[in-house]
Parts: C-alpha cells; structure tokens; sequence
C-alpha cells in the first residue's frame, strides 16, 4: 500500500515562520519570494509522488546486476526512464548556479526536494544527490577550466557525481588512505581501490564524474597528506578512463543504489584546489551531503507515520477505553483510538515536523551565511550552519529510524511484511546514521571541532538567540506555557556545554564519551526552540491547521523534552563506568 502526500503545507508554514523572509532580501533571491518558491515545491512534490514513489518498490526486488566481464552496473528496469525525466524536469539543479544552467533558488528548495525524493524513492535520489554536494566543490575550488568542462552538464544532470573516500583499510580515519596520485603533464594519474562508493558506475547517465582522495608522491603522513581530484569515466576527449567497477555490495536495503568497488589503474584525474589540502575540497561536499543525510531520517519518517495514520484509521481491535469514544454499530474500534498508538504516532509526528523545521531553518541561514549584506548577519548565520549541521546529520538520522520503528510497531505485524512498505523504509534509513562520518564522528565533531571554535563564538550565537526569544516572549499569553520549560532546557543545555567543555580540556576520552548523548541533548533543545517559535506563529492564525500544530507544539514539550532529563543525567555519570571494563571482559 503505497500512502504520500507532500507536505507543502507544513513546508510553507516552516518557512513563513523560520526566517525565508530574510533570505529573499537578499538580491539573488528577489526573484523567489515564497509564492514562487512554493510552486518549484509543489511541482517537485507531484513528480515525487506520481514518478518516484511508483518506482520505489520495484527498485527494492530488482536491485542493481555486475557484468563481471564488462565491469558494467544497470540498474532496476524503471530508473533509466525515470533519470530521463527528472532531468527533463531540471529540479535536480533547482538550487545550485544560474551561472552554470541551474535554477538559482535558494537552499530551501533543494532541502524540500530532498525531502520528498528521498520520501518517495531513496536508493534513486541519492544519485543525482551526490552531483549536488560536488557542484558545490568545484564550484568554491575548482578551477576555471575545470567550472567550464564539468559544472554544466554536472548541474543539468546530463552527467553525475560521487565521492570516492572509502578505501578497505579507512573508513572514519581517512589519513591510512593509500590511493596513489603520480602527475603526468597537465594530470595526474591515479591507482588504488575505493569500496562502497554510493553510484560508483551505472547506466543512467552518459558520464560519471568522481571526487577522489589521494595522495601525491612525498606526501606527509595522515590527513595532511590528502589531495582531491576530479576523475571522470569518460575523458574529456570521449576515451575511456582507467576506472572500473570491480564489484556491487549486498546490503540491508537501499537495493536499488549500487554501491561500487572502484579500481582505478593509471586513471587520468585532476587535481582539485592545492595539493595537499583536498579534504577542504571534500569539506565542502560533505557539508551539504551531511545535511541531505539528515532529511533522509524524517523523510523516512514522514512517510512511514503518513503510511501508519492510514492503517490506525482502518484497522479496528479492541474497544476504547473510554466509552464515549467507543463507536456503537461496530464490534471494534480503530486501533487509533488506543493511547499507546497515539502516543506512538505522537512521538513520530511531533519529532518529524520538528526536524524538517530545523533543517529548512538551516537551509536558509546557509543563504544568509554566503550572501546577505551584513557582515554581522552573514557571519552570525554561517556560525549556526558549523554548528548545527552535525545534529541535523545525526541527530535525524537516529530519531528518523527510531521513528520508523514506531510506525511499524503502531501498526503491528502489518507493519513488519512487505504490503505496507515500512519494513523497506526502515531498512533504507538504517545506513544514514552510519556513512557520511558515522553519527558518533559528528558528535566529536561538534564537541571537539564548533564548540572550541573562535572562544566559543558558534554556541554563544545560537543561547543569545534563544535567549533573546524567551526574553521577547516571557509575557506572550499564547507560548507563555512554553517559555519556563524552554529556559531550563537552555540552561541545562549551557550547563553540559560548561561540563563538557572543562572535562574535554583535562580529560578528552570524558568528554567523548559522552559526545553522542550531548549532540541528543542539544537536538532535542534546538526542536524545542523551535517548536515554540511555530506555536507562536501558529497562535496569530485561525484554522485547524494551526491549531493542530498548537497541540503539536504542547505534546512535543510534554512527551519528548522530558528526554533531556534522562539524557543529562547520563552526560553527568561520565566515562568511569563504561571505561572499567578490561578489553578481555568484552
Ligand atoms: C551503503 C553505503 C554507502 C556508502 N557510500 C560511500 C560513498 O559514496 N563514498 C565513500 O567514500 N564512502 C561511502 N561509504 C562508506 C561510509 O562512509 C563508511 O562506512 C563510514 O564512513 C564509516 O567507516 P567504516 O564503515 O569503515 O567504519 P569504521 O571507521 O571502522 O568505524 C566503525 C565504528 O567505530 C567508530 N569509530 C571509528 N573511529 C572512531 C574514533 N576515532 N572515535 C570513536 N569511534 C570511532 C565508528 O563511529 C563506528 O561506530 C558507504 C558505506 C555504505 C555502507
């Protein structure tokens, strides 16, 4: 049973109320005010629903076929026309550089078109997904030559990008890569194996452009010693380049994404920005892939509740409890009905709508950080992208598949067989808490990496920000029930950030070991932020919409902030009883 509605309309919502306006006082954007935006979203949500969802289910039996001897991957019988279309549709590029052919809007769109791709067909999003995150390294590092011969068809998604990282021996600790990269006249030429590479080799576009880590000849050791190059299946001159599949993975789910062995023997490839300093390069991709990881987890999510809600209200067991709830000319009520499934799609609805409000927020300060013309303003907003782009990465990703989990529970054994399709969303969300920096790598990210930053600079931008809303709303009657629960979760926020912070300085191993729980805490209190600025906005409107979202608003407080409580407790036992255990008591 296939259920998807777009959510334009909590899309639209979000960003009347998270700050769009701002991004449209920017020159670049006078064109998209949030009407015009809103109908590249609509647009993007029928093709979603009408093209990608009906392909989702057949990508997941057919999966992906090697032809060892050709080293060729094809992919499931309805991709190849599907690709076609999407780019006819030019949404992939709908965010990225008019410059180039793209479409110029601002970063919303692209995050709300991750959304409901992703909702609808996962394994197939990520491919023209990846071209994304490199259009996005060469733009910021490549060279001209390099913009005028890859950028163009990179964006119109004639060709299609992946990230070659990955090497048998380095997963998390890239420095131990080996790939070699030797210069040969203008290029380099490069050897070694990457493994699992998302889109490595496939048969819907005519070229695939990879970004590869290696290191140059006398290198330094570690993850000083790493350069980024542009490699491309097909040459410039229409040859072949010394690049192959060597073999798919059998994996858990996305079936429909092959995930590739890449071999490059004397593979002809371009060097990327300085020699030595190709993670910046990589940076830059990751930056955005990390984010589009985190839509994954409540995009999966908002599929799997709209797909439960559908079930509860058919489904009819047991009786109310309350019986004036009970419905009289029916031997059994429908199981929503039962305050455990409420409190089960309750959780899911209330943290979904929270994350997308968190990731469209940061969509937009991303805008604001490159482009608006206040230094002050521009630096505040790229502050909040660094720091809150790993809890949108891993903090999504671990409640999106918890959620998930949810629905296939709310909706019983119906939920575990193929019919009602959340057992394939549950095993397509899986992977997104671990690659792209496993989430615990995005905890020490944020503890060891933004909260040092600058004197602390980043987390002091984001409590005055929240301050300054409690402080502007102590006396609004409307999040007055809001604003108490609010501040403690603040101060306690700034508490283990205190903690943290003086432990990490005298004892790093402390302050990693509580690093994932931390990077909770702050997801958790950043949700409910915003979920008070929503119910404000909401409270100045009339329609059941907004009321619903007030109810929303008042469960998300009294159901899943009191997790902060158990969380900080857990920050303040610290590593002494999780380090005491000798290795051979494992
Ligand atoms: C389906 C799929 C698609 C992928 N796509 C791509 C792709 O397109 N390109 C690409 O380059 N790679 C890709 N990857 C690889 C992915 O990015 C890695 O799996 C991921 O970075 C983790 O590396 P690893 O699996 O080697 O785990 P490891 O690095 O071995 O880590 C194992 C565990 O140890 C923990 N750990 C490791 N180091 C530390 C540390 N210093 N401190 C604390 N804990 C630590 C990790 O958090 C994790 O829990 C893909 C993987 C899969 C499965």
């Amino acid at each position: 049973m296939l259920v998807y509605k777009a959510p334009i309309r909590d899309i639209r919502f979000i960003l009347e109320t998270l700050g769009y306006d701002d991004v449209t006082e920017i020159a670049a954007f006078e064109d998209f005010d949030l009407d015009t935006m809103m109908a590249l979203v609509e647009q993007a949500g029928k093709f979603c629903t009408n093209e990608m969802l009906p392909a989702n289910r057949i990508g997941d039996v057919e999966g992906v076929q090697f032809d060892p001897e050709t080293k060729d991957v094809s992919t499931p019988t309805e991709f190849k026309a599907l690709y076609n279309k999407f780019v006819e549709s030019q949404m992939g590029g709908m965010s990225l550089t008019a410059e180039y052919g793209g479409g110029g809007a601002p970063h919303a769109a692209a995050i709300a078109l991750s959304e409901m791709s992703t909702a609808t067909n996962k394994s197939f999003t990520m491919c023209p997904g990846l071209g994304h995150g490199l259009v996005e390294a060469l733009t910021h590092y490549g060279s001209d030559e390099q913009k005028e011969n890859f950028l163009e068809k990179l964006i119109t998604g004639v060709w299609t990008g992946t990230m070659c990282l990955t090497e048998p021996q380095c997963g998390t600790d890239l420095g131990l890569l080996t790939t070699k990269a030797v210069p040969e006249g203008d290029h380099y030429k490069l050897t070694g194996t990457k493994i699992w590479i998302t889109w490595g080799e496939h048969d819907l576009a005519e070229n695939i452009i990879h970004l590869v880590l290696a290191r140059l000849p006398g290198a330094p050791e570690g993850i000083r010693g790493i350069s980024a190059f542009i490699v491309p299946k097909i040459n410039l001159d229409g040859s072949r380049n010394g690049i192959y599949c060597g073999g798919l993975e059998h994996k858990m789910g996305i079936h429909g994404s092959p995930t590739c062995v890449m071999n490059m023997e004397d593979a002809t490839g371009y060097l990327v920005g300085e020699a030595h300093k190709g993670m910046r390069a990589m940076f830059v991709m990751m930056n955005f892939a990390r984010l589009t990881v985190g839509v994954e987890g409540y995009a999966l999510s908002e599929i799997s509740y709209q797909t439960a809600v559908e079930y509860c209200k058919e489904r009819r067991q047991g009786r109310s409890l309350n019986s004036e709830r009970q419905e009289p000319d029916v031997k059994a009520d429908c199981i929503l009905k039962h305050p455990d499934v409420r409190r089960q799609l309750l959780n899911v609805r209330s943290t979904t709508e929270g994350m997308r409000a968190l990731s469209l927020w940061v969509a937009n300060l991303i805008d604001i950080g490159l482009q608006h013309e206040d230094t002050q303003i521009r630096q505040d907003a790229d502050d909040l992208v660094g720091l809150l782009t790993p809890i949108v990465k891993s903090y999504c990703t671990e409640r999106g598949f918890q959620n998930i989990s949810d629905c296939m529970q709310a909706i019983g054994g119906s939920g575990y067989t193929v019919e009602w399709n959340i057992e394939q969303y549950l095993r397509d969300e899986r992977i997104a808490m671990i690659y792209e920096g496993t989430n615990h790598i995005q905890a020490l990210d944020l503890i060891g990496r933004k909260l040092p930053k600058d004197g602390g600079r980043l987390y002091k931008v984001f409590s005055k920000k929240v301050y300054r809303f409690i402080k502007e709303n102590r006396e609004t009657e409307s999040v007055v029930e809001f604003i108490p629960k609010l501040e403690s979760a603040l101060n306690r926020l700034n508490e283990a950030t205190m903690t943290l912070g003086m432990k990490g300085m005298s004892d790093p191993e402390e302050a990693a070991s509580q690093a994932s729980n931390y990077l909770n805490l702050f997801g958790i209190t950043t949700l409910a932020y915003l979920w008070a600025r929503m119910a404000l906005a909401a409270s100045e409107k009339s329609g059941k919409f907004y009321a619903t979202k007030i109810k929303t608003a008042r469960y998300f407080y009294s159901h899943i902030l009191p997790e902060t409580d158990s969380i900080y407790a857990i920050i303040n036992a610290g590593k002494d009883n999780m380090m005491a255990f000798d290795e051979d008591e494992f």
